[in-house]
């Protein structure tokens, strides 16, 4: 038997011994023991709708059977090989993800996390194009290496300073448009901000554009439909290529395909994802085009990437979400849930905007003016963690709701999160303030 240690004390020694940085929600630091479907249990018993999905990672639901008999039985049949030995979950997986994913995308390579997943991207193109350049978006996250976190456009993240060859360009953000231009009359500067950043700062030639095609840490920033095909073209020009990073957008999320990239319309040479990829487990995964993957000719070695436990978690996730169109499920939902937070926005004025596509929905607070309003945001949060709802928080002020159940639910868990995020909301209003 082993024996429990109560939250308080769990509480008490995460203080203590847990690196104080590392950011835990709510005043009272959620301690969970148990997940089912779209339910999580904490240590005191309480159950709690969960709209975060694990933050994203649970894309099916928390202990997903289909996962968990596949899952068990590689456990019970072998745990590690190590890329020096084939396994054939990995291989199976990499021969679908060939199938599944868009243009000539072929070759994959697995890790254990979303930042190595990114760190191997940026390395096969600095690779294939010989150039050192990488152009990434403000607001963006990719990782916390060295690199993924220069990359990233987070002053909050930032620490121990950055690489160089790293230029960042204005982002897609029509609500806070950093031009204060408004769409489609800004006729697409921010896309036309690539131009400039690689003739300027970073001397005229570049070797990849990495990009969220919705931003996740950012508050889920969702561009003008347009947006992607004019800087890639751009990009390409340059003689760079485009990676997209689909670590919160892959696997239905977005609703609709399978990538988030596909409603932009944009082929990449190069994608990665990692969190929902195996409902859970560790994994990260880079996939290039033939002609990309090859430009990385030196060996390469991952201890635990591509095991076969990881890998056959990702393939019964793939199996779930085609078998069940997922993909459809979360946009007919996640139309659903955008209509009914659209309902709260015309209710409260501290609602300044819903955007997202899918199971992928943003909610930006705000106080008059369209002052970013986080303190809303962190009782929101609290208020509705009282009433047995658990959302995400984002965005370069902290004060973007981020909205990611799994992608398994339907129309009345949608309703239910409305409902509740409704009543937390009337907690919050008395607190929100007119002049900007
Ligand atoms: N890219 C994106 C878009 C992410 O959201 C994250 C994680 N928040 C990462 C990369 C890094 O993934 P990991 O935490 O697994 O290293």
């Amino acid at each position: 038997m082993i024996e429990r240690t109560s939250p308080e004390a769990l509480r008490e020694q995460h203080a203590a011994y847990v690196f104080a940085n590392v950011a835990t929600y709510y005043d009272e630091p959620l301690v969970l023991v148990r997940g089912e479907g779209a339910t999580v249990w904490d240590a005191d018993g309480r159950s709690y709708l969960d709209a975060f999905g694990g933050i994203l990672t649970v894309l099916l639901g928390h202990a997903h059977p289909a996962v968990t008999e596949r899952v068990k039985a590689q456990v019970e049949r072998l745990v590690h090989t190590s890329t020096l030995y084939v396994n054939e979950p990995m291989v199976t997986l990499s021969a679908r993800l060939a199938e599944v994913t868009p243009g000539a995308l072929k070759r994959s390579f697995f890790t254990n996390s979303g930042t190595e997943a990114n760190e191997t991207a940026l390395l096969v193109a600095r690779l294939y194009t010989g150039r050192e350049a990488v152009l990434a978006l403000r607001h963006s996250y990719h990782g916390r290496s060295a690199l993924t976190l220069s990359a990233g456009g987070q002053g909050a993240y930032k620490a121990g300073g950055s690489l160089p060859g790293v230029y960042h360009l204005a982002s897609p953000y029509c609500y806070r448009c950093p031009f204060g231009l408004t769409y489609p009359a800004c006729d697409l500067r921010c896309a036309k901000d690539a131009e400039e950043v690689i003739l300027t700062a970073a001397g005229g030639e570049v070797a990849a554009f990495i990009a969220e095609p919705f931003q996740g840490v950012g508050g889920f920033i969702t561009p003008p439909p347009e947006y992607f095909k004019e800087v890639v073209a751009i990009v390409r020009r340059y003689g760079g290529i485009f990676i997209a990073d689909e670590v919160q957008t892959g696997w239905g999320r977005t609703g609709r395909y399978l990538w988030g990239i596909e409603h932009w319309d944009v082929v990449p040479e190069v994608m990665t994802s990692a969190k929902g990829m195996a409902n859970g487990f560790p994994i990260g995964w880079t996939i290039a085009t033939e002609e990309v993957a090859a430009a990385f000719t030196k060996a390469t070695i991952s201890t635990f990437g591509g095991n076969p436990v990881s890998t056959a978690a990702a393939l019964a996730v793939l199996d779930v979400v085609k078998a069940e169109n997922l993909p459809e499920n979360a946009e007919r939902v996640g139309e659903a849930l955008q209509d009914g937070l659209r309902a709260l926005q015309d209710l409260y004025p501290a609602i300044g905007d819903v955007r997202g596509k899918g199971l992928m929905v943003g909610v930006e607070l705000v106080h008059g003016g369209k002052r970013p309003a986080p303190d809303l945001l962190r009782r929101w949060m609290e208020a509705a963690r009282k009433r047995g709802l658990l959302i995400g928080k984002g965005g370069l002020y902290g004060n973007v709701a981020r909205i990611a159940p799994p992608i398994t639910i339907g129309r009345s868990e949608a309703e239910e999160i409305v409902r509740i995020l409704k009543a937390a909301m009337e907690d919050v209003m008395p607190y929100w303030e007119r002049d900007a």
